[in-house]
């Protein structure tokens, strides 16, 4: 019987604790741990009302910092987990992962590592880990969310079974979901708006290149009812190790959707400052604009009841197998109202908790267990798909030939 230590009680937190909750014969002892211990009380509650709750097995809530190493490294000796999930924000990535050294303890994690005070993330701070998780015998699992996680996975499973090189690939993000509020954020507010107003970048042929924010967009015609809808280019995690790791890739590009509303208000909180992210004088006392409107801002996980609607998010790739040119596009369309129905969560944190459970089972498994610091598409991706499937995230792929 497994035992998972899941750090962060936010939307995505949520989601993990209920999908492993489903998997008892998987995740046998389940603690979920906030600095704010009240969080994890309202989710394990949650779940305790649900028909997969085990009486005989209550989840445990806990109370940690987790960039105070000393504390999180006391409350993995005294729980004894064998896999920490860590779905706090990416500022804890390195306080994490230095605990599960210090413990010998396997590490997943959903977002890679960004400094506090720099809007910039990128993987060299966690790949520097490697040699020191290797030679402990441990695994660390970077980015199982859906992009970064899934998406990594779809491009694997392609190279291995429909293009002897890819040399193509477009990331499409589209969320038609609403939540009929002016304007929200579906994951962390903080996060998401850092990543979103930061510089568009693309890999081409050895080299990354750049715009300016959401400076570039095109139309794409989405699957399962969705229909047209604009893209723009930004720069997201995933494309630095796909562009590692993917024989043959030549260009690699991520997209995303968002509505008229969320980029107006966006321009104007960015125009009035309140999207910087350096500290300034406020009333006698330091505070981050970026940290202050987070706190005015509906808390993702509030968003549940209120979303209706569709995700898409899929990877369409080119490239060629057995001297023939193909194209290759696979993708998942969730559906807010069903995950709120599932889980009590709308379908952003639904579509990362997901593969997050996904990663820890097939790690606690054995299959997914490769000591060092890896990124998805290290891994066999068939296991994965396959339990993709089976728990709730079901995939489509499209294949056709190019002249
Ligand atoms: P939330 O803000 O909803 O939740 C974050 C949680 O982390 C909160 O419960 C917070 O609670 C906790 N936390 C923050 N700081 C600490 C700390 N020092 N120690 C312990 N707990 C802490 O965020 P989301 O759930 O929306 O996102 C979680 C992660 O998932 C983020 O890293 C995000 O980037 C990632 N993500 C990944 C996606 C993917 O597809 N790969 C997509 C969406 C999100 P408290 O304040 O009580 O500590």
């Amino acid at each position: 019987m497994k035992k998972v230590l899941i750090v962060g009680a936010g939307g995505v937190g949520g989601v993990v604790a209920h999908k492993c909750a489903q998997r008892p014969e998987v995740f046998g002892d389940i603690m979920l741990a906030s600095r704010t211990r009240e969080r994890c009380e309202a989710i394990l509650a949650q779940i305790a009302a649900q028909p997969y709750a085990h009486p005989s097995r209550p989840l445990r809530a806990a109370s940690v910092d987790a960039d105070d190493v000393p504390q999180l490294v006391n409350l993995i000796k005294s729980f004894t987990p064998d896999l920490v999930i860590n779905v706090a924000l990416p500022y804890q990535d390195l306080h994490i992962m230095d605990a599960c050294l210090e413990c010998g303890v396997d590490y997943l994690d959903t977002a890679n590592y960004e400094p506090p005070d720099e809007a910039k993330f990128e993987y060299k701070w966690q790949w520097a880990y490697k040699g020191l998780f290797k030679e402990r015998g441990i695994t660390a699992l970077l980015g199982s969310g859906f992009d970064p996680g899934a998406t990594n996975v779809f491009c694997a499973y392609a190279a291995k079974h429909h293009f002897d090189e890819i040399w193509e690939l477009d990331i499409i993000d589209c969320n038609a979901g609403d939540h009929g509020l002016p304007f929200a954020t579906n994951f962390n507010p903080e996060i998401n708006i850092r990543e979103v107003t930061a510089r568009g970048r693309w890999w081409e042929r050895g080299e990354w290149l750049g715009t300016d924010p959401l400076a570039w967009s095109m139309n794409f015609e989405f699957p399962g009812g969705i229909g047209k809808k604009k893209c723009f280019l930004m720069y997201h995690e995933e494309l630095e190790s796909l562009s590692k790791n993917i024989k043959g890739l030549q260009r690699a590009r991520f997209w995303m959707t968002f509505s008229d509303s969320y980029l107006n208000h966006l321009k104007v909180l960015e125009n009035v400052g309140l999207t910087r992210i350096d500290p300034v004088n406020f009333a006698g006392q330091k505070i981050v604009p970026l940290q202050f409107l987070k706190a005015l801002l509906p808390d993702p996980a509030s968003l549940g009841p209120l979303t209706k609607g569709k995700t898409c998010i899929g990877c369409l790739m080119k490239g060629v197998k057995d001297g023939k040119k193909r194209l290759c596009y696979i993708y998942n369309i969730c559906d807010h109202a069903e995950c709120w129905r599932e889980v009590k969560s709308q379908a952003i944190s639904y579509t990362t908790g997901v593969p997050a459970m996904i990663g820890a089972k097939l790690m606690l498994d054995g299959l997914w267990k490769k000591p060092g610091v890896r990124n998805m598409e290290e891994m066999d991706p068939d296991p994965f798909m396959a339990d993709m499937n089976r728990y709730g995230l079901p995939w489509v792929e499209r294949i056709e030939d190019l002249p």
